[in-house]
């Protein structure tokens, strides 16, 4: 059975070593429910393989400290080992280290100034409609209910405050189809594309100020399809385009911006996630900055803290692990910075 009690380094080696790629997290579950069940001051539900463990201290403030049990792909990174101070391996930095800090403090915890709710769920790796936050949401609201959550994605220690917004969408150029010895009875659309190239080489990335952090937003065209065979004139050329937002601006406004862009094109969504807002104007976040006393930086990619905010939660970015790291086969993580954030979390949860 999974030791949760134990050292970080081993445990989030331990928690390495059971493989749990998206849509494969039941023997991982199976042994967080287990090592939870044991611990007397913690009730235990589990949702598919979503595991959520709360207290009942009676207080009236209720904070989440949340993470995903799943890992990308292994990339001859599988399993994981201790090499001097680090631990090596698939999902060392996301986010197992940070889920061994998270049980770590589940199991100390006995006694807190809010009550928690911990969460370990499922599939946050791919598609949202897999996410265990959205089966959970769905399912057993309740579970939720909380005044700030934490998400313990890799942040290398330091607090990452909102999160960018992401919208992806298609624009294509449509010409007309010829045999390529004859051109002139046809149009190219890839020619077409100049304008569009243009468009993108141009564009000038906003980088506003937002409670004195400065995002920065971006448009990078990620695909590109055309073509019909060797000897013809293509009549179509899409290119998938993604723009990530500022918590300033909401998935209409980004839609609205990339539609006036893109106005002499065809233009088709394929999806939007919202952003969320820095959330330093909320006291918990304010408390959780001065008892943490750490760096705090804006958050570029998106996260489930988006999830939390526009469910009106302030949410926050803390954990261990270089997310530079993050997805790469060379994952690794000191051993130190997984005590230190553990700590930082302990003090914070326990100091009056
Ligand atoms: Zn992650």
């Amino acid at each position: 059975m999974l030791k949760i009690d134990q050292e970080l380094g081993q445990l989030t080696l331990d928690l390495v070593n059971i493989s749990s790629v998206s849509q494969d997290e039941k023997a991982i579950s199976d042994q967080v429910q287990e090592s939870l069940g044991l611990v007397k001051h913690l009730k235990v539900t589990r949702i598919n393989n979503s595991i959520i463990a709360q207290t009942n201290f009676g207080h009236n403030k209720r904070v989440v400290i949340a993470g995903h049990l799943d890992t990308v792909p292994a990339n001859h990174n599988f399993p994981g080992k201790k090499i001097d101070n680090e631990i090596v391996g698939l999902g060392s930095v996301d986010m197992k280290s940070g889920i061994a800090a998270a049980l770590k403090l589940a199991h100390d915890v006995s006694q807190a100034k809010y009550d928690i709710t911990y969460l370990f769920y499922e599939s946050e790796e791919i598609e949202t409609k897999y996410n265990g936050l959205e089966l959970i949401t769905q399912q057993s609201k309740d579970l939720l209910n909380c005044d700030f959550a934490i998400l313990m994605e890799p942040t290398n220690g330091i607090i990452e405050i909102g999160c960018q917004g992401s919208l992806r969408f298609e624009v294509s150029a449509k010409g007309k189809r010829s045999h390529s010895a004859r051109w002139w009875n046809g149009k190219n659309a890839i020619h077409d594309l100049t304008d569009l190239l243009q468009i993108l080489n141009s564009y000038k990335s906003r980088e506003p100020v937002i409670d004195g952090y400065k995002f920065r937003e971006g448009l990078q065209a990620v695909k590109i399809n055309g073509g019909v065979a060797g000897n013809v004139v293509p009549d179509l050329v899409t290119v998938n385009i993604n723009h990530r937002f500022a918590p300033d601006t909401t998935p209409q406004a980004a839609e609205e911006n990339m539609k006036k862009l893109f106005k002499d094109f065809n233009f088709k969504l394929i999806d939007v996630a919202a952003s969320a807002p820095t959330g330093l104007n909320n006291e918990l976040i304010k408390e959780f900055i001065s008892v943490i006393g750490t760096d705090i930086a804006p958050k570029f990619g998106w996260t489930d803290v988006a999830r939390f905010a526009s469910a009106g939660i302030p949410a926050i970015n803390f954990g261990p692990g270089d997310p530079n790291l993050a997805h790469h086969p060379d994952e690794k993580v000191t051993i130190k910075q997984i005590e230190d954030v553990f700590n930082s979390l302990k003090k914070w949860l326990t100091t009056k």
